[in-house]
């Protein structure tokens, strides 16, 4: 029987890992299929306090994971098949192993959005991406597309002008709900070309196994026109990973969490952190502080429970 399991290895994950290790917890952390959650999945990340020059998400994730392990954390490689909350102890399912726990933090994060086109269903990871960090280095000196326009669309876009021939930034509006500075840095960049209101209708190239171009319709106007590209990089943001918990845990329409205040959700014992509750911030460094409350609020409920 574990204290505490927290669920999800990003910021969030870890760093209720190290406060609830820290405590004597000794919690058991299971890493989910995402492994370091978005972090792991950036490159630089110049503002999260205390790094003055920047440091790498891959290198701040696993610098989170090291310190909990120092205090006796627990990892475990796997993804939450199946939960049983209704009950104490509350039950996870790790493929077939059964672990039991007296509380969960919930700390699964939000998984990248897709189109959920047909064409770009079977190209993904042949030139469809929801990843430009990791793939972007594919497509060297090629012409690329990302499509949406948030803050997430302009980071992958600049990034990947580093590496492609010009980058098409699509987006269904005229209006972009970037931020300034960050749509500003894409407006800056001599390669990036935005095209609006546009929708991508079909990924051409599914005979040939690789991405070949995009059918590209103009919402307005209703003209279509294919475009040219090797690869399409979604960035149409995030979709929540509570289903295991739908049906016991109180959600949202979208399937957020609903927070009771404090990380707890409506189930005593079961605490959320992260992206899984917070559609709104979304920051390392707002995912960091929310497991600190997690844990801090497991400790808690566990005194008041002896
Ligand atoms: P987001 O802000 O939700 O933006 C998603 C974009 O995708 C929107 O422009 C949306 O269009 C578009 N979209 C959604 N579904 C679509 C569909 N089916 N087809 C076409 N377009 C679609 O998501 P995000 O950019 O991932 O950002 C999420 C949060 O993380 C934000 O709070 C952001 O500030 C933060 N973030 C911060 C940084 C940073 O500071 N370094 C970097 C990345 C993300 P509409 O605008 O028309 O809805």
């Amino acid at each position: 029987m574990r204290k505490v399991v927290i669920i999800g290895s990003g910021c969030a994950g870890n760093t209720a890992a190290i406060y609830s290790a820290r405590a004597n917890l000794e919690p058991l952390v299971i890493e989910g299929l995402e492994v370091g959650g978005q972090l792991a999945l950036t490159t630089d990340v110049e503002n999260f306090p205390g790094f003055p020059d920047g440091i790498m998400g891959p290198e701040l994730v696993e610098n989170m994971k090291k310190q909990a392990q120092k205090f006796g954390a627990e990892y475990k490689a796997g993804d939450v098949t199946k939960a049983d909350l209704s009950q104490r102890p509350f039950k996870l399912w790790v493929g077939e192993e059964v672990i039991e726990t007296e509380t969960v933090i919930i700390a699964s994060g939000a998984s990248a959005r897709w189109l959920g086109i047909e064409s770009e269903q079977k190209l993904i990871g042949h030139g469809v991406s929801s990843c430009a960090t990791c793939d972007g280095f594919f497509f060297r000196d090629q012409p690329v597309t990302v499509v949406g326009g948030g803050d997430s669309a302009m980071e992958e876009a600049t990034f990947l002008t580093k590496f492609a021939s010009e980058v098409t930034l699509v987006h269904r509006r005229n209006e972009f709900r970037a931020s300034k500075i960050m749509a500003e840095r894409a407006e800056k960049n001599e390669k990036i070309k935005k095209t609006t209101p546009v929708a991508v209708e079909e990924v051409l190239g599914v005979d040939e196994g690789e991405v070949k171009g995009v059918r590209l319709r103009n919402v307005e106007t209703g003209e279509t026109w294919v475009h040219d590209t090797a690869a399409l990089f979604l960035a149409i943001g995030h979709i929540p990973n509570t289903t295991v918990f739908k049906g016991q845990l109180n959600l949202d329409d979208d399937g957020y969490i609903v927070s009771h205040g404090g990380g707890k959700t409506s189930i005593e014992g079961v605490f959320h952190a992260g992206d899984v509750e917070d559609r709104v911030y979304r920051q390392a460094i707002t995912a960091a502080g929310s497991g600190c409350k997690a844990a801090i609020e497991v400790e808690r409920y566990l005194a008041d429970s002896e």
